[in-house]
């Protein structure tokens, strides 16, 4: 009979590290809270690398995982868009998906089906296995609700965002402007606009959705959302910040040769500089950073990834570039800033970096995962967004909640050097820095407290767990 199985939470998320990241914390936090068991079916774009299927293996017993067949995009265009790839990554995979829930029903009892934010195509297999739909959302509370009010905004607006003159109010959150919105809603007449605006819809016929931020951080966005009783809003759990604990490859000499660097640094000296696990600058943009660098006479760790001048997101489907990212650099940069910077290629331990006391700020992309892990570190922001909803979180950081500042590109879209020197410097030693800093320490103890036995965010998980407990019963 079905009691003498085992209850299984099946959890799907995109391809992408950064899409896994936070899956894997929700999973051990569920198993922590509850005896039952988690399986991540993950959909793939090419072979699973090392460092993912170390991850995975790396898991108690009680969190399993399958790798799906890589889906094919032989028959795209090479110009297709990380989202779309990411997006057809997830329909695609929907055969094989039903295929292993077919095979796993015979043996185990599932409970729930919980998909990513860019997997609500799925939901339609949960129907067909009866099991109730989730999704997970790995970024802001406040992307979240943009995607329910694209819906409204989608009928009422004529016009491409961009150009519109009056701020668009998302609600319960700082207004924005129509050119800081998902880069999916940039051209109103795209396919991944269509595709952006189906998935979202379809968040409404979750069960409930679970969102990877805290009460103290989105307090707008989250209460606005309880406030609202529309028919069409699912219950939300905010159960964050779900981030990695601090943990290195032994076997990566230059991951620990960036930290022996760091520990030779003064206490809070040192900006690091990274883009996320896939963002790219163009040839110029480089250029001017690490002039701009240069001129704020700073110490900086920096991520250098070889320029892209076609997308922001070059690398982030795993496509490494083969140029030598240091060929890249200015004449004579590196002996430049000797002994000041350190230039490493490609890869951080981003962690052990953010925790390390010589950090003292974070030059970002505004990715939510690298957001959060410097929010429990108590780590000040300079946010560059680049892709994704990545802006959205830049207006929120350096306007609403006030952990960032913000560099203003010049007329063609390029932030010069003066501006990233001026930036630089004043987020490391001037009196703005100070405040920003001040405030991030103080939202660095409010993760602490959400993440308590009595805080809000595991009081949030705790009440999903119990929904699923007493579904189980019925
Ligand atoms: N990351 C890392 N080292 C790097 C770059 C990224 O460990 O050199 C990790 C980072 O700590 C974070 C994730 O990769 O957990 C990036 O996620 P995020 O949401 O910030 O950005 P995305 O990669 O999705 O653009």
């Amino acid at each position: 009979s079905t009691m003498e199985k085992t209850s299984h939470v099946v959890i799907v998320p995109s391809p992408g590290i950064s899409h896994l990241i936070p899956i894997i914390e929700f999973a051990k936090h569920l198993v922590k809270l509850h005896d039952f068991h988690v399986i991540c079916i993950i959909p793939t774009t090419e072979t699973p690398s090392n460092t993912m299927k170390a991850t995975l293996e790396a898991l108690p017993a009680t969190i399993n995982h399958i790798f799906l067949p890589p889906v094919s995009f032989d028959d795209l265009p090479e110009s297709t868009s990380t989202t779309t790839l990411v997006a057809l990554a997830m329909t695609r995979s929907l055969p094989s998906l039903r295929d292993e829930l077919k095979s796993l029903i015979t043996a185990t009892r599932l409970v729930a089906l919980v998909v990513d934010h860019f997997g609500t195509d799925l939901f339609d297999v949960a129907k067909e296995f009866n099991l109730s739909p989730y999704v997970f959302i790995p970024v802001s509370a406040m992307t979240l609700s943009f995607a329910f009010y694209i819906q409204k905004l989608d009928k009422m607006v004529s016009c491409e965002y961009r150009d519109l003159r009056e701020p668009i109010e998302i609600p319960g959150c700082i207004p924005v402007h129509g050119k800081d919105l998902v880069d999916a809603v940039e051209d109103r007449t795209s396919e991944v606009y269509r595709w952006f605006l189906d998935i979202t819809k379809r968040y409404s016929s979750a069960k409930g959705i679970v969102v990877n931020t805290f009460m103290d951080m989105e307090a707008g966005a989250l209460k606005a959302w309880a406030e609202n009783d529309e028919p069409s809003k699912p219950p939300i759990y905010p159960i964050g910040p779900l981030t990695r604990a601090a943990s290195i490859d032994p076997d990566d000499g230059s991951m620990s040769d960036c930290l022996t660097w760091l520990d030779n640094q003064p206490s809070g000296s040192v900006l690091f500089v990274s883009f996320g696990s896939g963002g790219t600058l163009s040839r110029a943009q480089l250029n001017e950073l690490a002039s701009g660098l240069e001129m704020s006479e700073q110490r900086f760790l920096w991520v250098l990834r070889s320029p892209n001048d076609e997308s922001a997101s070059a690398t982030y489907l795993g496509v490494q570039s083969k140029q030598n990212p240091f060929d890249f650099l200015p004449k004579g940069f590196r002996e430049r800033t000797k002994g000041r910077g350190l230039v490493i290629s490609s890869w951080a331990p981003q962690v052990q970096v953010l925790c390390h006391g010589s950090t003292g700020g974070f030059l970002t992309h505004c990715g939510w995962n690298s957001i959060l892990e410097s929010v429990v570190n108590g780590v000040p922001l300079i946010a560059w967004p680049l892709f994704a909803e990545q802006k959205l979180n830049a207006v929120m950081l350096s306007e609403d909640i006030k952990v960032a500042l913000r560099p203003k590109p010049n007329e063609s879209g390029l932030v010069i050097r003066d501006e990233i020197a001026r930036i630089v410097k004043e987020l490391m030693e001037g009196e703005e820095g100070d405040k920003i800093d001040r405030r991030m320490k103080e939202l660095k103890d409010a993760a602490a407290k959400a993440l308590k036995e009595d805080g809000t965010s595991i009081q949030a998980l705790g009440k999903l767990v119990l929904e699923w407990k007493n579904q189980m019963k019925c």
